[in-house]
Protein backbone atom coordinates (compact mmCIF):
# COMPACT_ATOMS: atom_id res chain seq x y z
CA UNK A 1 0.00 0.00 0.00
CA UNK A 2 1.90 3.26 -1.00
CA UNK A 3 2.20 5.88 1.61
CA UNK A 4 1.64 8.45 -1.07
CA UNK A 5 -2.24 7.73 -1.58
CA UNK A 6 -4.24 9.92 0.08
CA UNK A 7 -7.03 7.52 1.32
CA UNK A 8 -10.57 9.22 0.79
CA UNK A 9 -12.44 8.38 4.39
CA UNK A 10 -15.39 6.81 4.12
CA UNK A 11 -17.69 6.87 7.20
CA UNK A 12 -20.93 4.78 8.43
CA UNK A 13 -23.22 6.19 9.94
CA UNK A 14 -26.87 5.46 11.44
CA UNK A 15 -28.93 4.68 14.74
CA UNK A 16 -27.22 1.87 17.17
CA UNK A 17 -28.03 -1.41 15.71
CA UNK A 18 -28.42 -0.88 11.56
CA UNK A 19 -25.63 -3.16 11.30
CA UNK A 20 -22.90 -0.90 11.13
CA UNK A 21 -20.35 -2.48 12.84
CA UNK A 22 -21.89 -5.64 10.46
CA UNK A 23 -21.38 -3.92 6.80
CA UNK A 24 -17.67 -2.87 8.47
CA UNK A 25 -16.60 -6.06 8.59
CA UNK A 26 -18.01 -7.39 5.57
CA UNK A 27 -16.46 -5.09 3.71
CA UNK A 28 -13.01 -5.41 5.53
CA UNK A 29 -13.33 -9.01 4.86
CA UNK A 30 -14.54 -9.09 1.91
CA UNK A 31 -12.21 -10.98 -0.57
CA UNK A 32 -11.81 -7.92 -2.96
CA UNK A 33 -10.62 -5.63 -0.25
CA UNK A 34 -7.25 -5.37 0.43
CA UNK A 35 -6.97 -4.70 4.26
CA UNK A 36 -3.26 -3.43 5.68
CA UNK A 37 -2.54 -6.67 7.69
CA UNK A 38 -1.02 -4.91 10.89
CA UNK A 39 -2.84 -5.68 13.39
CA UNK A 40 -4.12 -2.66 15.82
CA UNK A 41 -2.84 -2.52 19.04
CA UNK A 42 -5.28 0.20 19.94
CA UNK A 43 -8.51 -1.53 21.69
CA UNK A 44 -11.37 0.32 19.81
CA UNK A 45 -9.92 -0.10 15.90
CA UNK A 46 -12.98 1.40 14.38
CA UNK A 47 -11.63 1.76 11.08
CA UNK A 48 -9.11 0.27 8.61
CA UNK A 49 -7.55 1.11 5.09
CA UNK A 50 -9.06 -0.92 2.68
CA UNK A 51 -8.16 -0.88 -0.98
CA UNK A 52 -10.98 -1.80 -3.57
CA UNK A 53 -10.16 -1.69 -6.91
CA UNK A 54 -7.27 0.03 -6.55
CA UNK A 55 -8.28 2.78 -4.77
CA UNK A 56 -7.84 3.31 -1.56
CA UNK A 57 -10.25 4.71 1.93
CA UNK A 58 -10.21 4.46 4.96
CA UNK A 59 -13.66 3.14 6.10
CA UNK A 60 -14.29 4.29 9.54
CA UNK A 61 -17.22 3.13 11.76
CA UNK A 62 -18.75 6.42 13.35
CA UNK A 63 -20.50 4.44 15.98
CA UNK A 64 -17.34 2.93 17.50
CA UNK A 65 -15.62 6.30 17.23
CA UNK A 66 -16.05 9.55 19.50
CA UNK A 67 -18.73 7.45 21.25
CA UNK A 68 -20.65 9.18 24.11
CA UNK A 69 -23.16 6.78 25.56
CA UNK A 70 -24.71 9.67 27.71
CA UNK A 71 -26.13 11.69 24.76
CA UNK A 72 -29.87 10.87 23.75
CA UNK A 73 -30.04 9.44 20.68
CA UNK A 74 -30.83 11.43 18.32
CA UNK A 75 -28.51 14.08 20.07
CA UNK A 76 -25.77 10.83 19.17
CA UNK A 77 -25.87 9.91 15.47
CA UNK A 78 -26.65 14.19 14.49
CA UNK A 79 -23.08 14.41 16.19
CA UNK A 80 -21.72 11.55 13.95
CA UNK A 81 -23.32 13.41 10.81
CA UNK A 82 -21.80 16.34 11.15
CA UNK A 83 -18.51 14.96 12.12
CA UNK A 84 -18.68 12.84 8.79
CA UNK A 85 -20.03 15.63 7.23
CA UNK A 86 -17.18 17.95 7.97
CA UNK A 87 -14.26 15.18 7.41
CA UNK A 88 -15.27 12.36 5.02
CA UNK A 89 -15.35 12.35 1.55
CA UNK A 90 -18.63 9.96 1.13
CA UNK A 91 -21.47 8.51 3.96
CA UNK A 92 -22.72 5.18 4.16
CA UNK A 93 -26.22 6.28 5.87
CA UNK A 94 -27.48 3.05 7.71
CA UNK A 95 -31.31 2.53 8.31
CA UNK A 96 -33.00 -0.29 9.45
CA UNK A 97 -34.90 -2.37 7.01
CA UNK A 98 -36.95 -4.53 9.66
CA UNK A 99 -37.95 -0.94 11.58
CA UNK A 100 -38.97 1.21 9.61
CA UNK A 101 -37.94 4.86 9.12
CA UNK A 102 -37.91 6.94 12.37
CA UNK A 103 -37.34 10.52 13.14
CA UNK A 104 -33.65 10.09 13.77
CA UNK A 105 -33.01 9.05 10.57
CA UNK A 106 -35.48 11.62 8.77
CA UNK A 107 -33.38 14.17 10.81
CA UNK A 108 -29.64 12.99 9.47
CA UNK A 109 -31.01 12.61 6.06
CA UNK A 110 -32.21 16.22 5.78
CA UNK A 111 -28.50 17.50 7.59
CA UNK A 112 -26.94 15.52 5.01
CA UNK A 113 -28.60 16.89 1.83
CA UNK A 114 -28.02 20.31 3.26
CA UNK A 115 -24.47 20.07 3.44
CA UNK A 116 -24.74 18.46 -0.30
CA UNK A 117 -22.62 15.64 1.45
CA UNK A 118 -22.58 12.37 -1.07
CA UNK A 119 -24.42 10.02 0.44
CA UNK A 120 -25.61 6.43 0.18
CA UNK A 121 -29.02 5.71 1.73
CA UNK A 122 -28.60 2.12 2.28
CA UNK A 123 -31.96 0.58 3.68
CA UNK A 124 -30.41 -2.57 5.69
CA UNK A 125 -31.28 -6.01 6.90
CA UNK A 126 -33.29 -7.03 3.51
CA UNK A 127 -32.18 -10.42 3.96
CA UNK A 128 -33.56 -11.52 0.66
CA UNK A 129 -34.92 -10.34 -2.93
CA UNK A 130 -38.49 -11.86 -2.07
CA UNK A 131 -38.32 -9.29 1.17
CA UNK A 132 -37.01 -6.01 -0.67
CA UNK A 133 -40.57 -4.02 -2.62
CA UNK A 134 -42.34 -4.94 0.51
CA UNK A 135 -39.05 -3.75 3.18
CA UNK A 136 -38.00 -0.99 1.03
CA UNK A 137 -41.45 0.99 0.18
CA UNK A 138 -41.86 3.24 3.48
CA UNK A 139 -38.54 4.39 2.37
CA UNK A 140 -39.54 6.14 -0.68
CA UNK A 141 -41.61 8.70 1.44
CA UNK A 142 -37.87 10.11 2.38
CA UNK A 143 -37.57 11.21 -1.34
CA UNK A 144 -33.73 10.57 -1.99
CA UNK A 145 -32.84 9.71 -5.25
CA UNK A 146 -31.43 6.51 -4.73
CA UNK A 147 -32.18 3.65 -2.42
CA UNK A 148 -29.45 0.99 -1.60
CA UNK A 149 -31.04 -2.03 -0.43
CA UNK A 150 -28.67 -4.55 1.37
CA UNK A 151 -28.16 -7.27 4.04
CA UNK A 152 -24.87 -6.68 5.64
CA UNK A 153 -25.18 -10.15 7.47
CA UNK A 154 -26.10 -11.99 4.35
CA UNK A 155 -24.27 -9.87 1.08
CA UNK A 156 -28.13 -9.29 -0.12
CA UNK A 157 -27.11 -6.34 -2.55
CA UNK A 158 -23.76 -5.89 -1.15
CA UNK A 159 -21.89 -5.97 -4.88
CA UNK A 160 -24.24 -3.35 -6.21
CA UNK A 161 -23.35 -1.22 -3.53
CA UNK A 162 -19.71 -1.93 -3.49
CA UNK A 163 -19.63 -1.63 -7.15
CA UNK A 164 -20.51 1.78 -7.44
CA UNK A 165 -18.79 3.23 -4.17
CA UNK A 166 -15.72 1.63 -6.05
CA UNK A 167 -16.50 4.17 -8.93
CA UNK A 168 -16.98 7.19 -6.78
CA UNK A 169 -14.23 6.98 -4.68
CA UNK A 170 -12.19 9.84 -5.39
CA UNK A 171 -8.42 8.42 -7.23
CA UNK A 172 -5.02 9.66 -5.76
CA UNK A 173 -5.18 13.40 -4.70
CA UNK A 174 -1.84 13.13 -4.74
CA UNK A 175 -1.78 13.92 -8.33
CA UNK A 176 -0.48 16.71 -10.10
CA UNK A 177 1.35 17.63 -6.64
CA UNK A 178 5.16 17.49 -6.97
CA UNK A 179 7.20 17.34 -3.92
CA UNK A 180 11.20 17.43 -4.60
CA UNK A 181 12.49 13.59 -4.05
CA UNK A 182 13.11 12.91 -0.44
CA UNK A 183 10.51 15.55 0.86
CA UNK A 184 9.21 14.63 4.57
CA UNK A 185 5.71 14.79 5.51
CA UNK A 186 5.31 15.74 8.71
CA UNK A 187 2.26 16.11 10.10
CA UNK A 188 0.83 17.43 13.83
CA UNK A 189 -1.48 16.02 15.93
CA UNK A 190 -2.75 17.35 19.40
CA UNK A 191 -5.60 18.30 21.14
CA UNK A 192 -7.15 22.09 20.23
CA UNK A 193 -5.06 24.81 21.81
CA UNK A 194 -1.64 22.40 22.35
CA UNK A 195 -0.01 24.93 19.90
CA UNK A 196 -0.15 23.33 16.70
CA UNK A 197 -0.67 26.19 14.61
CA UNK A 198 1.65 28.44 16.65
CA UNK A 199 4.33 25.37 15.59
CA UNK A 200 4.22 25.75 12.70
CA UNK A 201 4.01 29.85 12.94
CA UNK A 202 7.20 29.59 14.79
CA UNK A 203 8.93 26.94 12.44
CA UNK A 204 7.53 29.26 9.11
CA UNK A 205 9.56 32.19 10.76
CA UNK A 206 12.90 30.36 10.72
CA UNK A 207 15.32 32.18 8.63
CA UNK A 208 16.33 30.69 5.18
CA UNK A 209 13.35 28.52 4.81
CA UNK A 210 11.60 28.76 1.82
CA UNK A 211 7.80 28.42 1.88
CA UNK A 212 5.14 27.51 -0.46
CA UNK A 213 1.46 26.76 0.85
CA UNK A 214 -0.14 24.15 -1.01
CA UNK A 215 -3.70 24.15 -1.01
CA UNK A 216 -5.99 22.16 -2.61
CA UNK A 217 -4.66 19.10 -2.24
CA UNK A 218 -7.09 17.94 0.35
CA UNK A 219 -10.41 19.78 0.70
CA UNK A 220 -9.65 21.21 4.50
CA UNK A 221 -6.01 21.47 5.06
CA UNK A 222 -3.11 23.88 3.78
CA UNK A 223 0.02 21.70 3.17
CA UNK A 224 3.07 23.83 3.31
CA UNK A 225 6.22 22.61 1.96
CA UNK A 226 9.67 24.49 3.22
CA UNK A 227 12.71 23.57 2.08
CA UNK A 228 15.46 23.77 4.86
CA UNK A 229 19.10 23.51 3.71
CA UNK A 230 19.00 21.03 0.92
CA UNK A 231 15.70 19.01 2.76
CA UNK A 232 12.20 19.68 1.78
CA UNK A 233 9.14 18.91 4.54
CA UNK A 234 5.47 19.40 4.34
CA UNK A 235 4.15 20.63 6.97
CA UNK A 236 0.55 19.09 7.32
CA UNK A 237 -1.41 21.51 10.17
CA UNK A 238 -4.41 18.49 11.24
CA UNK A 239 -6.36 21.97 12.74
CA UNK A 240 -6.58 22.53 9.10
CA UNK A 241 -6.57 25.65 8.13
CA UNK A 242 -2.85 27.95 9.25
CA UNK A 243 -4.62 30.94 11.50
CA UNK A 244 -1.65 32.88 11.03
CA UNK A 245 -0.75 35.44 13.34
CA UNK A 246 -4.60 36.25 14.53
CA UNK A 247 -6.65 34.27 16.70
CA UNK A 248 -10.13 33.24 15.52
CA UNK A 249 -12.75 31.18 17.35
CA UNK A 250 -11.86 28.29 18.63
CA UNK A 251 -14.60 25.90 17.78
CA UNK A 252 -12.03 23.03 16.45
CA UNK A 253 -12.89 19.86 18.20
CA UNK A 254 -10.67 17.00 18.67
CA UNK A 255 -11.25 14.57 15.55
CA UNK A 256 -10.16 11.31 15.31
CA UNK A 257 -11.49 11.03 11.80
CA UNK A 258 -9.10 14.15 10.89
CA UNK A 259 -6.36 12.77 12.73
CA UNK A 260 -6.39 9.43 10.51
CA UNK A 261 -6.70 11.24 7.01
CA UNK A 262 -3.35 13.50 8.25
CA UNK A 263 -1.82 10.32 9.50
CA UNK A 264 -2.30 8.35 6.12
CA UNK A 265 -0.85 10.80 4.41
CA UNK A 266 2.75 11.60 6.63
CA UNK A 267 6.16 9.62 7.44
CA UNK A 268 6.31 11.48 10.34
CA UNK A 269 3.76 12.36 13.01
CA UNK A 270 4.80 14.85 15.85
CA UNK A 271 2.12 15.25 18.40
CA UNK A 272 2.37 17.94 20.44
CA UNK A 273 1.59 17.90 24.48
CA UNK A 274 1.10 20.54 26.83
CA UNK A 275 3.72 20.73 29.86
CA UNK A 276 1.21 22.47 32.19
CA UNK A 277 -1.18 20.09 31.47
CA UNK A 278 0.79 16.64 30.85
CA UNK A 279 -0.60 13.90 28.84
CA UNK A 280 -4.27 13.63 28.28
CA UNK A 281 -6.38 10.13 27.01
CA UNK A 282 -6.70 12.50 23.81
CA UNK A 283 -3.21 12.14 23.21
CA UNK A 284 -2.65 8.31 24.28
CA UNK A 285 -5.00 7.63 22.14
CA UNK A 286 -3.68 9.96 19.38
CA UNK A 287 -0.36 8.21 19.80
CA UNK A 288 -1.87 4.34 20.00
CA UNK A 289 -3.48 5.67 16.25
CA UNK A 290 0.27 6.53 15.39
CA UNK A 291 2.29 3.37 16.37
CA UNK A 292 -1.33 1.38 14.67
CA UNK A 293 -0.48 2.86 11.36
CA UNK A 294 3.60 2.40 11.71
CA UNK A 295 4.51 6.32 11.48
CA UNK A 296 7.29 7.51 12.46
CA UNK A 297 6.56 9.84 15.89
CA UNK A 298 8.15 12.40 17.74
CA UNK A 299 6.62 13.68 21.22
CA UNK A 300 6.99 17.59 21.59
CA UNK A 301 6.23 18.76 25.19
CA UNK A 302 5.24 21.93 24.15
CA UNK A 303 4.86 25.16 26.33
CA UNK A 304 7.88 24.19 27.81
CA UNK A 305 8.13 28.45 29.03
CA UNK A 306 5.39 27.78 31.54
CA UNK A 307 6.89 25.98 33.32
CA UNK A 308 10.84 27.22 32.66
CA UNK A 309 11.75 27.93 36.43
CA UNK A 310 9.94 24.69 37.71
CA UNK A 311 12.54 21.85 37.52
CA UNK A 312 10.33 19.42 39.71
CA UNK A 313 7.71 19.98 37.33
CA UNK A 314 9.87 19.33 34.13
CA UNK A 315 11.08 16.36 35.67
CA UNK A 316 7.45 14.81 36.80
CA UNK A 317 5.79 15.79 32.87
CA UNK A 318 8.87 14.27 31.32
CA UNK A 319 8.35 11.38 33.74
CA UNK A 320 4.95 11.10 32.90
CA UNK A 321 4.80 11.12 29.18
CA UNK A 322 7.67 8.30 29.40
CA UNK A 323 5.41 5.91 31.41
CA UNK A 324 2.52 7.02 29.82
CA UNK A 325 4.05 5.61 26.56
CA UNK A 326 5.39 2.60 27.62
CA UNK A 327 4.69 1.27 24.02
CA UNK A 328 6.54 3.56 21.88
CA UNK A 329 10.14 3.75 23.64
CA UNK A 330 11.89 4.60 20.50
CA UNK A 331 9.98 8.09 19.66
CA UNK A 332 12.14 11.46 20.35
CA UNK A 333 11.16 13.61 23.54
CA UNK A 334 11.76 17.03 22.79
CA UNK A 335 10.65 20.11 25.09
CA UNK A 336 9.88 22.73 23.15
CA UNK A 337 7.79 26.30 22.62
CA UNK A 338 6.53 27.64 19.76
CA UNK A 339 6.06 30.97 21.75
CA UNK A 340 9.98 31.84 22.44
CA UNK A 341 11.09 29.37 19.72
CA UNK A 342 12.95 27.46 22.33
CA UNK A 343 13.89 23.67 21.32
CA UNK A 344 12.73 24.23 17.56
CA UNK A 345 16.35 23.99 16.39
CA UNK A 346 16.49 20.10 17.46
CA UNK A 347 13.63 19.84 16.16
CA UNK A 348 14.59 19.15 12.37
CA UNK A 349 17.91 17.43 13.23
CA UNK A 350 15.02 14.90 14.43
CA UNK A 351 12.90 14.74 12.09
CA UNK A 352 15.67 14.16 9.73
CA UNK A 353 17.04 11.41 11.86
CA UNK A 354 13.62 9.71 12.40
CA UNK A 355 12.97 9.86 8.45
CA UNK A 356 16.40 8.38 7.69
CA UNK A 357 15.62 4.91 9.83
CA UNK A 358 11.79 5.10 8.51
CA UNK A 359 12.85 4.53 5.47
CA UNK A 360 16.09 2.59 5.08
CA UNK A 361 16.67 -0.29 3.40
CA UNK A 362 19.43 -3.33 4.68
CA UNK A 363 21.19 -5.79 2.37
CA UNK A 364 20.16 -9.46 2.98
CA UNK A 365 23.41 -10.71 3.70
CA UNK A 366 24.26 -8.09 6.54
CA UNK A 367 20.60 -9.01 8.15
CA UNK A 368 21.50 -12.74 8.08
CA UNK A 369 24.87 -11.99 9.71
CA UNK A 370 22.80 -10.01 12.66
CA UNK A 371 20.12 -12.75 12.86
CA UNK A 372 22.94 -15.50 12.67
CA UNK A 373 24.66 -13.61 15.28
CA UNK A 374 21.45 -13.17 17.57
CA UNK A 375 20.59 -16.56 17.63
CA UNK A 376 24.36 -17.56 18.32
CA UNK A 377 23.85 -15.45 21.33
CA UNK A 378 21.04 -16.60 22.96
CA UNK A 379 19.46 -20.25 21.90
CA UNK A 380 16.27 -19.74 20.88
CA UNK A 381 13.54 -21.97 23.02
CA UNK A 382 12.34 -25.70 22.74
CA UNK A 383 8.82 -25.67 21.20
CA UNK A 384 6.76 -28.95 21.24
CA UNK A 385 10.57 -31.10 21.53
CA UNK A 386 12.35 -29.23 18.87
CA UNK A 387 14.08 -26.19 19.17
CA UNK A 388 12.60 -23.50 17.52
CA UNK A 389 15.06 -23.02 14.65
CA UNK A 390 15.30 -19.30 12.40
CA UNK A 391 16.56 -19.97 8.84
CA UNK A 392 17.11 -16.27 7.10
CA UNK A 393 15.66 -12.96 7.33
CA UNK A 394 15.31 -9.84 4.63
CA UNK A 395 13.44 -7.02 4.44
CA UNK A 396 10.37 -6.76 2.95
CA UNK A 397 9.21 -2.81 3.47
CA UNK A 398 10.07 0.22 4.41
CA UNK A 399 7.98 3.24 6.27
CA UNK A 400 8.51 1.29 8.61
CA UNK A 401 10.81 -0.86 8.21
CA UNK A 402 9.78 -4.21 7.86
CA UNK A 403 11.68 -7.84 8.44
CA UNK A 404 10.64 -11.70 7.62
CA UNK A 405 11.90 -14.29 9.28
CA UNK A 406 11.85 -18.12 8.21
CA UNK A 407 11.24 -20.06 11.29
CA UNK A 408 10.37 -23.84 11.55
CA UNK A 409 7.63 -22.68 13.63
CA UNK A 410 5.52 -19.18 14.18
CA UNK A 411 3.76 -20.56 16.92
CA UNK A 412 7.00 -21.36 18.81
CA UNK A 413 8.22 -17.47 18.84
CA UNK A 414 7.15 -16.60 21.80
CA UNK A 415 6.85 -13.05 23.07
CA UNK A 416 9.70 -12.74 24.79
CA UNK A 417 11.99 -13.77 22.05
CA UNK A 418 10.44 -12.23 19.72
CA UNK A 419 10.97 -8.34 21.80
CA UNK A 420 14.74 -10.08 22.03
CA UNK A 421 15.26 -10.16 18.07
CA UNK A 422 13.66 -7.30 18.04
CA UNK A 423 15.78 -5.50 20.13
CA UNK A 424 18.97 -6.81 18.36
CA UNK A 425 17.54 -5.78 15.17
CA UNK A 426 17.52 -2.33 16.59
CA UNK A 427 20.70 -1.64 17.77
CA UNK A 428 22.33 -3.81 15.00
CA UNK A 429 20.59 -1.85 12.15
CA UNK A 430 20.52 1.44 14.02
CA UNK A 431 17.16 1.93 14.35
CA UNK A 432 16.57 3.48 17.39
CA UNK A 433 13.71 5.83 16.57
CA UNK A 434 11.20 4.20 14.31
CA UNK A 435 8.79 1.52 14.84
CA UNK A 436 10.03 -2.07 13.24
CA UNK A 437 8.19 -4.96 12.59
CA UNK A 438 9.24 -8.91 12.35
CA UNK A 439 6.78 -11.16 10.38
CA UNK A 440 8.34 -14.80 11.52
CA UNK A 441 7.35 -16.86 8.71
CA UNK A 442 6.94 -20.94 8.88
CA UNK A 443 8.89 -23.38 6.70
CA UNK A 444 8.81 -26.33 6.82
CA UNK A 445 11.96 -28.96 7.53
CA UNK A 446 10.67 -30.68 3.91
CA UNK A 447 10.47 -27.55 1.94
CA UNK A 448 13.69 -26.97 3.20
CA UNK A 449 15.25 -29.73 2.07
CA UNK A 450 13.80 -30.50 -1.09
P1 LIG B 1 -24.38 -1.27 14.72
O1 LIG B 1 -24.75 -0.97 16.12
O2 LIG B 1 -25.01 -0.31 13.76
O3 LIG B 1 -22.91 -1.41 14.49
O4 LIG B 1 -25.07 -2.69 14.37
P2 LIG B 1 -24.45 -4.15 14.33
O5 LIG B 1 -23.65 -4.36 13.11
O6 LIG B 1 -23.84 -4.47 15.64
O7 LIG B 1 -25.79 -5.02 14.14
C1 LIG B 1 -26.86 -4.97 15.08
C2 LIG B 1 -27.68 -6.24 14.97
O8 LIG B 1 -28.31 -6.32 13.69
C3 LIG B 1 -26.84 -7.51 15.11
O9 LIG B 1 -27.59 -8.42 15.88
C4 LIG B 1 -26.70 -8.00 13.69
O10 LIG B 1 -26.56 -9.39 13.63
C5 LIG B 1 -27.99 -7.54 13.04
N1 LIG B 1 -27.82 -7.32 11.61
C6 LIG B 1 -26.86 -6.60 11.00
N2 LIG B 1 -27.02 -6.64 9.66
C7 LIG B 1 -28.11 -7.41 9.44
C8 LIG B 1 -28.76 -7.86 8.24
O11 LIG B 1 -28.37 -7.55 7.12
N3 LIG B 1 -29.87 -8.63 8.40
C9 LIG B 1 -30.33 -9.00 9.62
N4 LIG B 1 -31.40 -9.76 9.69
N5 LIG B 1 -29.72 -8.62 10.76
C10 LIG B 1 -28.63 -7.84 10.67
P1 LIG C 1 -3.60 24.84 18.19
O1 LIG C 1 -5.06 24.88 18.46
O2 LIG C 1 -3.01 23.54 18.63
O3 LIG C 1 -3.23 25.19 16.79
O4 LIG C 1 -2.95 25.93 19.18
P2 LIG C 1 -2.43 27.40 18.87
O5 LIG C 1 -1.17 27.37 18.12
O6 LIG C 1 -3.54 28.20 18.27
O7 LIG C 1 -2.11 27.90 20.34
C1 LIG C 1 -3.11 28.04 21.33
C2 LIG C 1 -2.69 29.05 22.37
O8 LIG C 1 -1.53 28.59 23.07
C3 LIG C 1 -2.30 30.40 21.78
O9 LIG C 1 -2.78 31.41 22.64
C4 LIG C 1 -0.79 30.37 21.74
O10 LIG C 1 -0.22 31.64 21.84
C5 LIG C 1 -0.48 29.55 22.98
N1 LIG C 1 0.79 28.83 22.84
C6 LIG C 1 1.16 28.01 21.82
N2 LIG C 1 2.41 27.53 22.03
C7 LIG C 1 2.82 28.05 23.21
C8 LIG C 1 4.02 27.95 23.97
O11 LIG C 1 4.98 27.25 23.63
N3 LIG C 1 4.07 28.62 25.15
C9 LIG C 1 3.04 29.38 25.58
N4 LIG C 1 3.18 30.04 26.73
N5 LIG C 1 1.91 29.53 24.89
C10 LIG C 1 1.79 28.88 23.72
Amino acid sequence: MSTNTLSAIVALIGRPNVGKSTLFNRITRSRKALVDPTPGVTRDRHYERVVWEDKGFILVDTGGIDDNPEDALVHHIREQAMLAIDEADIVLFLMDGKEGVTPADQEVIEILRRAQKPTYHVVNKIDSAAKEIELLAPFYELGVENLWPLSAEHGYGFPTLMEQLGADLPGDRTEGLELPEGTVRVAFFGRPNVGKSSMINQILGEERMVVSEISGTTRDSVDTLVTHGKYSYLFIDTAGIRRKGKTTEKLEKFSILKSLAAMSRCDVAAVLIDAEEGITEQDTKVIGYVLDEGRGLIILVNKWDLIAGDKKRQEAVMAEVARALPFVGYAPILNVSALTGYGIKRFFPVIGSVYRQFTASFPTSALNNLLREAVEAHSPPIYKNKRLKFYYTAQIGTRPPKFVVMTNSEKGVHFSYERYLVNRYREGLGLDKVPIRIIFKAKSEQRKKG
